[in-house]
């Protein structure tokens, strides 16, 4: 397929970056009113082009109309209402309680715009990673370059097209391209830079980063596993949820539940409920299902194939895939911790199982590896759970459910997976930079204290 992708000129993204950087020394992002426009703006377009963003992600990857309207346009689209709900809240200067000789200082955090922000996304979810990060940079008072993935092709041409369209120009600008562009934009010095996307990138960005200390927020990926504890769980009901959030965007998620770790004599019937629910959800096959998403491109397909055909797992559910875009769910039994499918985040529909002869062992083989995005376990067992909570780490922990994303929660990673935190109000507070402040009175005599007369000593004012 010709990528419908019109690369920015290279020689543009100077002038597009000082453009940005002029409007916001002359405050034009700032006001509590224009930034309500701009967010209200962005629903505008979610509601107005429901239609071409549907189209342009079934024509990079085949995503279900469902899947589409909910994850790319309702959610963007819920975040902006709530952000605009609580602009006014998240922004007023917070007054700080601080020891009552120094209250009249009127001690004050000021929420204040970093400046001019830039966002490079990934391909798994393009419009809703781009939008969200957009509408924390809205909130914050942030002009913003937005870097959409180039291999989601024509949602990132069509982000070009629209966003200019309603949101202010002189503020918010898509840059287009693929290594050479986000090198040219890494060059330059930025207020914030926002990267999802894999852990090698990662790394460039972050020395990038680093030669003019801009700080980050890194949104990472990795082997986010999936512990079954088969004697306390309702191992039916875990197969469902579990293949449910595998299922989502064909697996190419980055919380989507990566491997399990089971007690090795329920591993069976594990496999029998993977069966059970996968029938009752593509009762046709999930191949040339119109609720199942495709591979997002041939090096992708390609890669999960190779995976496939290393494995030393024994297959034991699905295997099929169509020469091009679809893999069906498939699931591998007896998998060992230094198998193909545990070198790296599979992301795409393959769910190996690694039986364990306990829960240590696979708290022990959990913590022999990189802190995952996501550590999901299922138990109902009270003592096993405060033992995942003390004993391991990763960005989120979540109890028997897979991929549900609470609104006032961090979304964050830790360690390999990533750095800083998004959702809502914490991607606020990424572009915010909280501005202490104290006025202090000319009148003021403050009263004799242990730490003030010693600084007054200091400074032989007493
Ligand atoms: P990708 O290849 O689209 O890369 C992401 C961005 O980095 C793109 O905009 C791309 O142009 C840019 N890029 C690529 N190579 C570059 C280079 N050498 N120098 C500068 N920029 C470069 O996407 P990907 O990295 O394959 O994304 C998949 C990963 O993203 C997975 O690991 C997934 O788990 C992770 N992810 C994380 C989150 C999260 O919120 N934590 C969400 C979605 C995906």
């Amino acid at each position: 397929m010709v990528s419908p992708l019109q690369y920015t000129p290279i020689e543009e993204i100077q002038t597009i970056h000082d453009d940005l950087g002029k409007t916001f020394r002359a405050g034009k992002a700032r006001p509590l009113v224009w930034r309500q426009h701009q967010l209200r703006q962005v629903l505008l377009m979610l509601r107005e082009n429901e239609a071409a963003i549907v189209a342009s992600l079934d024509a990079d990857l085949r995503k279900p109309v469902a899947e589409s309207l909910f994850g790319e346009i309702a959610l963007p689209a819920q975040r902006a209402e709530q952000t605009l709900a609580s602009l006014e809240e998240w922004t007023k200067p917070e007054t700080v309680t601080v020891d009552a000789w120094q209250q009249p200082w009127n001690p004050t955090i000021y929420k204040t715009p970093k400046g001019v922000v830039l966002i490079i996304a990934t391909w798994n979810f393009p419009w809703s990673l781009v939008l969200s990060s957009l509408i924390g940079a809205i909130a914050a008072g942030c002009p913003a370059v937005l870097k959409p993935s180039e291999i989601s092709a024509h949602c990132a041409q069509l982000m070009g097209e629209l966003i200019p369209k309603y949101v202010d120009q002189s503020a918010y600008r898509v840059v287009n391209g693929g290594v050479k562009e986000t090198t040219r934009l890494l060059e330059l010095k930025w207020d914030h830079i926002s990267y999802v996307g894999n852990s090698t990138v990662a790394r460039i960005i972050a020395a990038a980063a680093a030669k003019h200390l801009t700080p980050l927020t890194l949104e990472l990926g990795g082997k986010s596993p999936t512990v079954i504890d088969a004697a306390h769980t309702d191992l039916r009901l875990a197969a469902k949820r579990i293949l449910w959030g595998k299922n989502i965007n064909a697996g190419q998620v980055c919380i989507a539940p990566d491997y399990i770790l089971i007690q090795r004599d329920y591993q069976d019937a594990l496999i029998e409920a993977l069966k059970e629910a996968y029938a009752v959800m593509e009762p046709n096959g999930a191949l040339g299902s119109s609720t199942y998403c495709g591979i997002i491109n041939a090096a992708h397909y390609g890669r999960l194939q190779g995976l496939m055909g290393r494995t030393t797992g024994q297959l034991v559910m699905g295997g099929k895939a169509d020469g091009k875009k679809f893999i069906e769910p498939t699931v591998y039994k007896d998998v060992k911790g230094g198998d193909a499918l545990m070198e790296a985040e599979l992301f795409g529909p393959i769910l190996p199982i690694v039986p364990v002869d306990s829960m240590q062992e696979a708290i022990e083989f959990i913590n022999d590896r990189p802190h995952p995005l996501v550590l999901y376990v299922f138990t109902d067992d009270a003592e096993l759970k405060q033992a995942f909570i003390d004993t391991t780490l990763s960005g989120t922990l979540e109890f028997n459910d897979v991929i549900p994303n609470v609104a006032g929660l961090p979304f964050a990673g830790v360690g390999e997976s990533g750095y800083g935190a998004q959702n809502m109000k914490y991607t606020f507070d990424e572009f915010t930079h909280n501005r202490a402040s104290v006025d202090i009175p000319f009148s003021t005599k403050p009263r004799m204290s242990k730490v003030w007369s010693c600084e007054a000593n200091m400074y032989n004012i007493l």
